[in-house]
């Protein structure tokens, strides 16, 4: 990848897309978007208002007939033509969120690919949607059931997957039929347009995908549509917990994915610089801010001392900068206000040993925070009891296997959690007995492949129903049993009793 040499923007107004066309806000209300490796406003994104909300809804409730009527290998082309078009555009879509997001390039370019996973399993939607059929249930009666869209749904994403997380709910919700109103994280934007504007060059008709930019005002006013029949939210857990309870309390269906404290466990047989390999990429990887990130280590009996020597000596030679250059390979985070409250967890903690401060050796223009690392967390303090979203590690050190197991099992978050280990019989154990949606074995960001599901357990998500693969496909679904006969007229009688399987 050659490195992206730019002239300061001028601060760009971000506009709705409603009804396959921008669609400037009204409602006299913005927000800023920033280059956070410079530290510059770059943005200024319309907030809608309740009418501006509905009048999104309302295009996609006018769209809803004819695109659930399009035959399955027509929806099934166009899906192709789409993963054509967003793979042809890739390197835009990554600039696009290094820009406002701050994540490096190549990260950029992960998050796109992980995205683009998910509409080529929806590619194959024919044999997705495929129902169950019973000949002769009953004489002369077949029974057969049938997979039919929502309605409008609604997703409302977070800032730290600006692509990939809104591409993990419309491309299942508009597969199967469902016409949608994406409500992306209001500091990063533009990656939605985008992708909008993609969507109709791919061929998607008008008013089947649009992008309403916002804060509460707008996600309340989804929250309480009439005419939304379901919700997809991806964010922190007491936003999550609200979105679930107030979109169930209006009659919708809703899966709500929330925050993260992701433990990685390293045995005392692990092999010491593949742990530290991992733990550094899994911590740092995107300044943090992956809900699937490694937030603490697990150090189980006498593993402690050498793997923290080996995560120390690996964190200076990651490179913090600016994700445009080529070289860098951890960015910004998103905001300096979030930059300030990540820092403030360090030093904050008595008992607490700041093994590398990230302050000292971070880039000084932009919202950056270069790797920090914290030994002898417990749970307790504010390093161990807080998702912190940001490059800090913490470790803990535990005497046994079963001291770790307790750690994950007692937190209240269940997203992610991995083992480091050459013993496979401590690792199926593990798999076994771990309390989280997502275990990693010797993997340390288990997100999973788009033919399985993505969501964790407890605080980290509110709903039955996790993310794309077959959840995703039942979430966006509803079924339908259909019971049919076709005897002859003449054998036609009054019948009043209740009938019968025979
Ligand atoms: P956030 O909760 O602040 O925002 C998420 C969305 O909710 C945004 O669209 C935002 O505009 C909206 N929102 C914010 N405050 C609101 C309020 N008071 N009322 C109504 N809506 C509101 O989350 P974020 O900071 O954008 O993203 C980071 C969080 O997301 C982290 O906690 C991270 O773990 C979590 N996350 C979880 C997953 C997962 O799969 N579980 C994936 C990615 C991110």
């Amino acid at each position: 990848m050659t490195d992206v040499v730019e002239a300061p923007a001028a601060v760009k107004p971000i506009n709705h897309w409603i009804g396959g066309r921008p669609y400037a806000g009204r409602s006299g209300r913005t927000g800023p978007v920033f280059n956070p490796a410079a530290g510059e406003q770059t943005g200024a994104v319309d907030f809608a208002s309740v009418e501006e909300v509905d009048r999104a809804v309302q295009a996609a409730k006018q769209a809803f007939p004819a695109w659930r009527a399009l035959s399955l290998a027509k929806r099934a082309e166009l899906f192709f033509a789409i993963r054509e078009l967003f793979h042809d555009k890739r390197e835009e879509i990554a600039k696009i969120l290094t820009r406002e997001h701050g994540k490096v390039l190549s990260d950029a370019l992960g998050e796109v690919t992980r995205g683009l996973e998910v509409i080529e399993f929806c590619c194959g939607i024919p044999h997705l949607l495929k129902g169950g059929m019973t000949e002769q249930a009953s004489t002369g009666v077949d029974v057969y059931s049938i997979r039919q869209p929502l309605g409008v749904a609604a997703g409302i994403t977070p800032f730290n997957f600006p692509a990939m997380v809104p591409m993990w709910m419309w491309a299942p919700a508009l597969v199967t039929g469902n016409t949608f109103v994406l409500k992306p994280s209001e500091k990063d934007p533009s990656a939605s347009v985008y992708a909008a504007q993609l969507l109709q060059e791919a061929g998607v008709p008008d008013g089947v995908f649009n992008v309403i930019h916002g804060d509460k005002v707008a996600v309340d006013a989804i929250l309480e549509h009439p005419d939304i029949a379901a919700v997809s939210f991806v964010g922190s857990t007491p936003i999550a917990k609200y979105v679930y309870e107030t979109a169930t309390a209006n009659g919708k269906r809703c899966q709500a994915l929330g925050g993260a404290k992701n433990h990685m466990i390293v045995l005392p047989d692990a092999d010491i610089d593949m742990a530290a390999d991992a733990a550094v990429s899994a911590a740092y990887g995107s300044a943090g801010e992956r809900c699937m990130a490694v937030s603490m280590v697990v150090a189980v009996g006498d593993v402690a001392d050498p793997l923290i020597d080996a995560i120390k000596q690996r964190i200076p030679k990651v490179k913090v900068g600016d994700g445009m250059n080529s070289s860098s390979e951890m960015g910004p985070l998103i905001t300096r206000e979030h930059r300030d409250k990540v820092a403030s967890y360090i030093g904050a903690d008595d008992g607490a040993k700041v093994v590398v401060d990230g302050r000292e050796s971070a880039p000084e223009d932009g919202f950056f925070l270069a790797p920090t690392l914290i030994d002898d967390v417990k749970p307790g303090m504010k390093a161990y009891d807080d998702e912190i979203f940001g490059p800090v590690l913490g470790v803990t050190r535990v005497a046994s296997y079963d001291d770790a197991v307790s750690l994950v099992n007692d937190n209240p978050y269940g997203n992610g959690t991995a083992i480091f280990t050459r013993d496979g019989g401590v690792a199926r154990r593990f798999q076994f007995e771990a309390q989280a949606g997502m275990v990693g074995v010797n993997v340390p960001i288990p997100v999973p492949v788009a033919y399985y599901s993505f969501g964790g357990w407890k605080s980290s998500l509110f709903g039955d129903r996790h993310l794309y693969g077959p959840e995703g496909i039942d979430f966006y679904t509803r079924t339908k049993v259909v019971t049919s006969r076709w005897p002859d007229p003449a054998t036609s009688k009054v019948d009043l009793g209740f009938p019968q399987t025979r």
